[in-house]
């Protein structure tokens, strides 16, 4: 599956703000956010002082490429997340939300297995990670409850996952919706994500108002 490979800060610089797309990095000084606080590009810098409130249109848009970026999502695939999210009964934006947050590079993230969702992405194509014991290696695969996702017997041994299990097995971090043992180094889906397990500054109405323009 195709997948953006710039460079990433500049993403966030165009967004103006934070997406944390680069674990340990996003949190030090060198975070690009932190020291050009201006879209990239020649004309940046004067476009931080063009710069108003934009009409809908570009809000939505915006919206639309911060979720996408955050997810590591290319437009096609965001777009049939979208589809599915229209199919499903409930709430649009909240249901794209719970796919998204399905996704299995996220479910490696939110078990605290990687720095970043773009780490989680790679230890999944690199065929560390079993679900419900059979060896999955698609970032895109959607978790269901009961899911249990753990770090294959095969490379529990490389140095990686050694000092991530001991680094982890005081400091457990899971959100509600997962549960994670370190001991076993598995994580168990323990229901449905929902809108209130999102803690992203994501807009979801506005992403909804986009695709239905
Ligand atoms: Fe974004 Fe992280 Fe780069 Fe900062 S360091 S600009 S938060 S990806």
């Amino acid at each position: 599956m195709a997948r953006y490979t710039g460079p990433v800060c500049k993403l966030c610089r165009r967004d103006g703000e934070k997406l944390f797309l680069k674990g340990a990095r996003c949190l030090s000084a060198k975070c690009s956010v932190e020291r050009r606080a201006y879209p990239p590009g020649q004309h940046g810098k004067d476009a931080q002082f063009r710069r108003g409130r934009g009409s809908d249109y570009s809000l939505q848009l915006r919206e639309k490429q911060k979720a996408r970026r955050v997810y590591g999502v290319l437009e096609r695939q965001f777009r049939r997340y979208f589809s599915e999210a229209l199919r499903r009964p409930g709430l649009t934006g909240s249901n794209l939300l719970t796919i998204l947050e399905s996704r299995l590079d996220n479910v490696v993230y939110r078990l605290g297995w990687a720095d970043s969702r773009a780490h989680a992405r790679q230890i999944v194509q690199h065929g560390h990670i079993a679900v419900n014991g059979r060896r999955t290696n698609i970032p895109s695969y959607l978790v269901r409850p009961d899911d249990v996702v753990a770090i294959r017997e095969q490379s529990r041994s490389r140095q990686y996952f050694k000092e991530l299990r001991a680094y982890m097995e005081d400091r457990p971090q899971a959100p509600e919706w997962l549960s994670v043992n370190m001991g076993a180094m598995e994580g168990t889906v323990l229901r449905v994500p929902e809108r209130r397990d999102v803690d992203l500054p994501l807009n979801e109405q506005l992403i909804v108002e986009y695709y239905s323009r």
